[in-house]
C-alpha cells in the first residue's frame, strides 16, 4: 500500500513537473504525451485524475477557452491570456492584474468578488504574418 500510494504520488510529481516546463497551456492529451517518454505505462485516465487532483490541491489552473477541451496551467497566480482564434496558442500577458476591477463590478455583482478572469481573443502575430 505505502509503495502504490508513493508510485501515485510520483506520477503526479512528473505532470506537474511536465506543466512547469511549459507555457504552452497544454491539453491533457499534450501532458500525457509528455509523462509517457517518462512512464511508459501510465494511462491517459491516470494523468486526467491526476490533473484533476492538482487543480483541486490549487497547483495549476484549468482553463476553459470554449474550445470543448479543457487547458492546464501551472502559473496559478492571478494573470491574464491571449488566445489566437486562428491557430490556438493561448499566451500569457506580462500585465498586473487590475485589481480596481473587483471594486468598480462591486455595486453590480450579486454577491462577494474573490477574484476575475480576462481573455482577449484576436489573431497573433505569428498568424498575422502569414496573411
Ligand atoms: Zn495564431
Ligand atoms: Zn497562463
Amino acid at each position: 500500500m505505502q509503495a502504490l500510494g508513493t508510485k501515485r504520488s510520483r506520477q503526479r510529481e512528473r505532470i506537474l513537473q511536465v506543466l512547469k516546463r511549459t507555457t504552452s497551456h497544454p491539453t491533457a492529451e499534450w501532458v500525457y504525451e509528455q509523462v509517457r517518454q517518462q512512464i511508459p505505462h501510465v494511462s491517459l485516465g491516470t494523468v486526467y485524475r491526476n490533473l484533476h487532483i492538482l487543480t483541486a490541491q490549487a497547483k495549476i489552473r484549468e482553463l476553459d477557452f470554449g474550445e470543448g477541451l479543457h487547458r492546464y496551467d501551472a502559473t496559478v497566480e492571478q494573470h491574464y491570456h491571449f488566445v489566437c482564434n486562428q491557430c490556438g496558442v493561448v499566451r500569457d500577458l506580462a500585465v498586473p492584474p487590475q485589481n480596481d476591477l473587483n471594486d468598480r463590478m462591486r455595486d453590480m455583482v450579486p454577491g462577494n468578488i474573490a477574484a476575475h478572469r480576462l481573455d482577449f481573443y484576436g489573431i497573433c502575430s505569428d498568424c498575422l504574418g502569414k496573411i
